[in-house]
């Protein structure tokens, strides 16, 4: 192979998967470098409300996976809420023009940020929830495959 423009990255010999991500009007643009540390499904009041559809599905990241595109700042909102049962506050970012959600951080997990996987430019087969938290409140309907289902939070 003559490939020398291949922008594998050498740690480990693992190729590191770069996916890019946006909101819906794409004033907001990011990158997310490597794998999720935990895909879930979140049942709970807040990210009902937040997300605007039955449950979130939101991948969690090290703050360092996570890179904005130059310019996406000035577009995003911060909500901070307070609403979760969980006792967290959740810094909730959205796009100030379309309103896409984009990222959560927890005041649990300041070291981490969890990303919409709706605004990720995903493929199918590249997200599947591992876990579910506040299945207690999970519609009767909804059947998973392959997911540790926890009533509340861990
Ligand atoms: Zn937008
Ligand atoms: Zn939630």
């Amino acid at each position: 192979m003559t490939d020398t423009n291949s922008s594998k990255s050498s740690s480990g010999g693992k190729e590191t998967q770069v996916t890019t991500g946006s909101c819906l009007c794409g004033n907001a643009k990011y990158t997310v470098t490597g794998a999720a540390l935990i895909q879930v499904l979140c049942h709970c009041l807040s990210c009902k409300k937040a997300s605007g559809s039955v449950f979130g599905a939101n991948g969690m990241y090290k703050k360092t996976q996570i890179n904005l595109q130059p310019g996406s700042e000035k577009s995003i909102n911060v909500f901070e809420d307070k609403t979760p049962e969980s006792g967290a506050i959740v810094s909730r970012s959205f796009c100030g023009n379309c309103g896409s959600p984009l990222f959560l951080a927890s005041s649990k997990h300041p070291e981490n940020v969890t990303v919409t996987s709706g605004t990720m430019d995903l493929e199918d087969g590249m997200w599947k929830p591992k876990m579910e938290f506040y299945c207690k409140r999970k519609p009767s309907w909804m059947n998973t495959e392959g997911t540790r289902e926890i009533p509340s939070m861990l």
